[in-house]
């Protein structure tokens, strides 16, 4: 009988998965399953660009069914994994219908989430950058302010509008800062009565230098850069709590801003921080060499939930897109070897660097040979690579437009206000229907497979 191989999560990491499986996998040889919450991938590097809309959100997501071929996809929340009964339990995001999917082979690719480290105030007062949501989110929360700012009696209440705090000095706090940056230069004539000078946006880093995981280099250029635009870049202080009013730092200092942007770290998803194997102290999966979840046969671990060795001393490889990417074929082949009897391999890759694009034009990149590369030919370099390796041709075309779009014409302030519920009840009661109207639910054919 096919084997049933079911992989979780359909972010970078599961969907290479499943693109190495369909491309090795013999006709009838195993069924493949991919389990993701969203019906489609989400390309990271650019998401700081969606929140400043420099770039349309549809433009860097692929539906995943337009990703693979041969993979069943089933659109479900993960609830529960069980190693023992192999089974898992999912809930259908829009029926909430609840379904149980068995495996003999089991992949798991359901990435990170933001964590706030139990800071008094990160999670009811600070917009996480993962999700397309929170780009979306963050946009348009920063037009909100400005939009109350321009209204706003009390001096006050106007500075903490008009102040922007972005915490975490890493590739998405310094990438986010410096599309603010762009963002407020582009669209200030729209508000005549906000001079560019009143709007403050603020990065604070708790360690010594931006990027602290990059060189040196890198990260007193992004620091010389984005304080040449105007960020106050704070080093070496640390959040001791976030209101609704500001944030308090470690050192005493205290930021009024109604706009806190969460961007200090990651942690692995909380479902695979449940499951009984062995983990690192931040919750990731310890795998061997091989991705191979140890003591649990024919589970494998991948992407940002796994610390995967590469095999000197207590080394790991890092969370990244570039590392998922990689994984997966090398995941994809053990487990046809596994089917097939044959002797896995270990995984092994040097990294090609690291990039980050600091807005204006400006961008710092480690090469390979550890040739570090800053300015305007870095931000060439980002926008060339990241646009190689944006899946499918429609949405390489569409974000090249966006591109040359924003050469032309100041970014968008339109304020789609599509999130809240306030939006939906009132546009319903205009129209004079019921807010109580629901999605019609659709059976599903089969309540557990395969
Ligand atoms: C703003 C930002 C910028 C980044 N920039 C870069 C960069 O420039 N270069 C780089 O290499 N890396 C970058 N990264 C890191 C990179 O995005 C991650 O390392 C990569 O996404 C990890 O891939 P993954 O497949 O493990 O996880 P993800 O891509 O997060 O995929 C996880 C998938 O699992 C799904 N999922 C999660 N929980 C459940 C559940 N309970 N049930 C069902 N499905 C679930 C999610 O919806 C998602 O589809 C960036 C990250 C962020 C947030």
């Amino acid at each position: 009988m096919a084997q049933s191989i079911v992989i979780l999560g359909g972010g970078f990491a599961g969907v290479a998965v499943a693109r190495g499986l369909e491309k090795m996998l013999k006709l009838g040889e195993a069924t493949v399953t991919l389990i993701s919450r969203e019906n489609f991938s989400l390309f990271t590097p650019m998401l700081p660009e969606v929140s400043s809309g420099g770039l349309e959100a549809r433009h860097i997501v692929t539906p995943v069914r337009a990703e693979l071929r041969r993979t069943t996809f089933v659109l479900g929340d993960v609830t529960n994994i069980n190693l023992e009964s192999r089974q898992i339990d999912i809930v259908h995001p829009i029926s909430e219908k609840q379904s149980i999917y068995r495996f003999d082979q089991l992949v798991l690719a359901l990435g990170s989430v933001t964590t706030t480290f139990n800071v008094p105030g990160v999670a009811e007062y600070s917009l996480p950058m993962k999700t397309l949501e929170d780009a979306e989110i963050l946009r348009n929360r920063v037009i909100a302010a400005l939009e109350l700012a321009a209204v706003a009696a009390n001096p006050d209440e106007r500075r903490g509008l008009l102040s922007f705090v972005v915490v975490g000095g890493g590739f998405t706090g310094v990438e986010t800062a410096g599309e603010l940056v762009d963002f407020f230069r582009s669209i200030n004539r729209f508000y005549p009565t906000i001079p560019q000078r009143e709007i403050l946006i603020t990065l604070v880093e708790g360690g010594k230098s931006l990027l602290p995981d990059l060189s040196a280099k890198m990260g007193a250029y992004s620091q010389k850069n984005l304080s040449k635009r105007g960020v106050n870049v704070i080093l070496g202080d640390q959040v001791a709590a976030i209101d609704a009013q500001g944030l308090s730092l470690k050192s005493g200092r205290r930021i009024d801003s109604s706009t806190v942007i969460w961007s200090a770290g990651m942690r692995p998803s909380p479902i695979v921080e449940a499951l009984p194997v062995a983990q690192t102290k931040h919750g990731a999966i310890v795998t061997a060499e091989d991705m191979s979840v140890i003591g649990h046969t024919g589970v494998w671990a991948l992407g940002d939930s796994a610390s995967i060795p590469t095999g000197e001393s207590g080394k790991t490889y890092p969370p990244t897109a570039q590392h998922a990417l990689r994984e997966g074929p090398v995941i994809a082949k053990n487990i046809v070897a596994t089917l097939r009897g044959q002797a896995t391999k270990p995984f092994k890759y040097d990294s090609m660097g690291m990039m980050a694009s600091l807005g204006a034009r400006r961008g710092v990149a480690l090469l390979p040979g550890d040739i570090v590369v800053t300015g305007f030919l870095a931000w060439m370099i980002w926008r060339t690579y990241y646009l190689s390796r944006l899946p499918g041709l429609d949405r390489k075309v569409r974000v090249a437009f966006d591109w040359f779009i924003g050469l032309l014409f100041s970014r968008d302030i339109a304020e789609l206000r599509v999130f809240t519920q306030h939006t939906r009840e009132r546009a319903v009661s205009d129209a004079g229907m019921s807010t109580k109207t629901k999605l019609p639910v659709v059976e599903p054919t089969q309540s557990s497979a395969p």
